[in-house]
């Protein structure tokens, strides 16, 4: 029989071809699901005991030939009847290509897969495609040739054994899909999780030979035979019917979930942290295992990690719109059938569907967090440093999740102990709550640079917290948002007396004017630009002159760094030096007499200032170096 395909256009193929051009490998990913969707059918049937007969082996067969430009894509499911192939492939899905067109219209880059494509996507690497089928039932095979054109032809078959080859004649430019290696790469990358299995090709192992023999020494003076390895070949079986994500979670040990990371990611050495399984049925479909990386202090920018599937069939490993953003940081595999697939990304993420997956997943997430945290709170806290970025990172942008972590979220002292938000501030408020009745969080950000002003906070009692994440400046403002009556000081951001402000102060020992004497003698030593002379009462063991850097400055700077504001970031540099009147050496400056003994002294004192905060460089280190040994001697 001869026929004219149901579509409008005069020929629709080179459409589909051009249109699908960056992604025609797909084809294979399409040509071998309704391979597998035709062998589970058969399945279906027989446990329903509408097939009685054998199943037989019903291993997918992929086979690329080099020399007659063929790939054959063989399966032994149910087969197809002439008219079944009447019906589901010559009335083609869409009726043209303006259709087809209008259907795809923001596709190209946008679209995660092209599913429903089907069949006729073989048309994107063939200019001839065959079917050879037979049906389970008794109907006789039938051959079906199509050479791109709307015309076919179709006629009875000799074929004795069930199921369906398609077989692609290769365009002359894609000839690259007869080569083994190149088919190889596609199985393993659309279908390494398919449910049936698929070979292609053959693999060596090696074996003890039944026949061959090797002598060898055996260690007495002797000699004696052993077996000689050889290598054997077999097939190749290049899929995993059954992925981890498809079991169920009480069957599964800690190991088996690291061997399946392996799996995913062979070239990922590091272990994951820990895992959740995900297995939904209602109200939607999704299954999946989400894995935690150590995400340590940078944000990694390549976060096309997690895979996503559609009944084990790969999609994308672009889940920009199923997710959340910050559980891009994860790694894993999830697959639903309920993720629209053949839309764009936009569409994508105001689909209600998706986003109730989305919000799922991020309730999973939480839950497994709190979970780890209250079973077994030292192991959370051994875990913490390693996925802290990333739970900042969620509570910056889900208020949901936020609300939730606040109660697992750990601070970390400059001790190495970890504290809940609630203990800590227990913890804390006895000795740091201000005569506004703020308590007083105080932080360092580099425990070795602000290792000084650590412990002049310790000496008074005071807890100092390590807060080192890229992402420090916006989460402090996070917790003083959510915590009431809350202030989080860098330990750096002023002299210690005035980090938590009480109300007494401590007596000064030089009077006003003797304060304005002093101050432009200290000012002719320092750069005025950078730095603003201040007069503080502290105790007179406190450092004679100490240099800080307001937190508000230093926070939205730091915040400019991290994204956004560029007006603070364009801010000059600026420090306090404070100048403690109470110091023995400070009222020396003013006793002495002699000027260049004078400057000698306020330049040494300046100096010191500036070395315990890493700012004395260049030829102000090397006269200060020179002027330190002149004092010795
Ligand atoms: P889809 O798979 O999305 O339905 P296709 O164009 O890929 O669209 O296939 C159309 C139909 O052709 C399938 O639904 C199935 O009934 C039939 N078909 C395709 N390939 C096979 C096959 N290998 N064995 C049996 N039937 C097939």
């Amino acid at each position: 029989m001869k026929g004219n395909l149901n579509i409008q256009t005069e020929n629709i193929f080179p459409v589909i071809k051009k249109f699908l051009y960056s992604d025609h490998e797909i084809f294979l990913r399409e040509l071998v699901s309704n391979a597998v969707d035709a062998t589970q059918k058969l399945r279906t049937l027989a446990s329903r005991g509408e097939f009685k007969g054998e199943m037989g082996d019903i291993t997918i067969d992929v086979v690329p030939n080099h020399k007659k430009h063929t790939l054959t894509i063989s399966d032994r499911g149910i087969g197809m009847t002439a008219e079944e192939i009447e019906k589901y492939i010559n009335q083609i899905a869409f009726s043209g290509a303006e259709d087809f067109m209008a259907k795809y219209k923001d596709v190209s880059e946008n679209l995660i897969g092209h599913f429903g494509l089907g069949f006729y996507s073989a048309f994107m690497v063939a200019d001839k495609v065959e079917i050879v089928t037979k049906s389970y039932s008794d109907a006789p095979a039938m051959r079906w040739v199509c050479d791109g054109s709307p015309n076919f032809t179709m006629e009875e078959d000799s074929r004795t054994e069930r199921g369906t080859d398609i077989i692609l004649h290769l365009a002359d430019d894609c000839q690259e899909f007869d080569e083994e290696g190149r088919i190889l790469d596609l199985l393993g990358k659309y279908c390494r999780f398919m449910p049936v299995a698929i070979r292609c090709g053959e693999e060596s192992y090696w074996e003890d030979s039944d026949t061959e023999f090797d002598e060898v020494d055996d260690g007495k003076g002797g000699k004696e035979k052993r077996p000689k390895r050889v290598e054997k070949k077999r097939p190749r079986i290049v899929n995993n019917t059954e992925p981890a994500w498809k079991k169920t979670p009480s069957s599964l040990t800690d190991d088996d979930y690291r061997k399946f990371y392996h799996e995913l990611y062979p070239m990922n050495f590091e272990d994951p942290l820990f895992q959740i399984h995900l297995n939904v049925d209602y109200p939607f479909n999704l299954t999946g295992i989400l894995y935690f990386p150590k995400v340590r202090k940078t944000i990694d920018p390549n976060r096309n990690k997690i895979q996503l599937y559609c009944n084990q069939v790969f999609v994308t490993d672009s889940v920009e719109g199923v997710v959340p953003e910050y559980l891009m940081l994860l790694h894993g595999v999830l697959d639903s059938p309920d993720i629209p697939l053949n839309v764009s990304r936009s569409y994508l993420q105001s689909d209600a569907n998706v986003k109730k997956i989305s919000g799922h997943i991020s309730k999973k997430v939480a839950d497994k967090l709190e979970e780890m945290f209250k079973n077994d709170r030292e192991d959370f806290e051994k875990k913490w440093d390693d996925i802290k970025i990333f739970i900042e990172y969620g509570m910056l942008t889900e208020e949901k999740f936020c609300e939730r972590a606040l109660k697992f979220t750990l601070l970390k002292d400059t001790e190495g102990k970890y504290h809940t938000l609630e203990d800590y501030r227990k913890m804390i408020a006895p000795l740091q709550t201000d005569k506004d009745k703020n308590v007083i969080y105080l932080y360092a950000t580099d425990a070795e640079e602000q290792h000084a002003y650590i412990a002049a906070a310790k000496e008074k009692g005071y807890n100092v917290l390590i807060m080192d994440s890229v992402l420090n400046a916006h989460f402090v403002n996070l917790l003083e948002q959510k915590q009431e009556n809350t202030r989080y000081v860098r330990v750096d951001s002023d002299v210690v007396e005035k980090l938590v402000q009480h109300e007494d102060s401590i007596p000064e020992k030089l009077s006003k004017e003797e304060q304005e004497k002093l101050k432009p003698i200290i000012e002719g030593a320092v750069d005025k630009q950078k730095f603003t002379v201040v007069m503080e009462s502290l105790e007179s063991d406190e450092q004679p002159m100490i240099i800080t850097r307001s937190e508000f400055m230093r926070r939205y700077k730091e915040m400019s760094a991290a994204g956004g504001m560029a007006f603070y970031g364009d801010m000059p540099e600026s420090y306090n030096l404070a100048v403690n009147v109470n110091h023995p050496l400070i009222a020396k400056i003013l006793e002495e007499t002699d000027t260049e003994k004078q400057s000698k002294l306020v330049h040494q004192l300046t100096d010191l200032a500036l070395l315990s905060n890493g700012l004395l460089k260049g030829e102000a280190l090397t006269n200060f170096i020179k002027r330190s040994v002149d004092i010795i001697e």
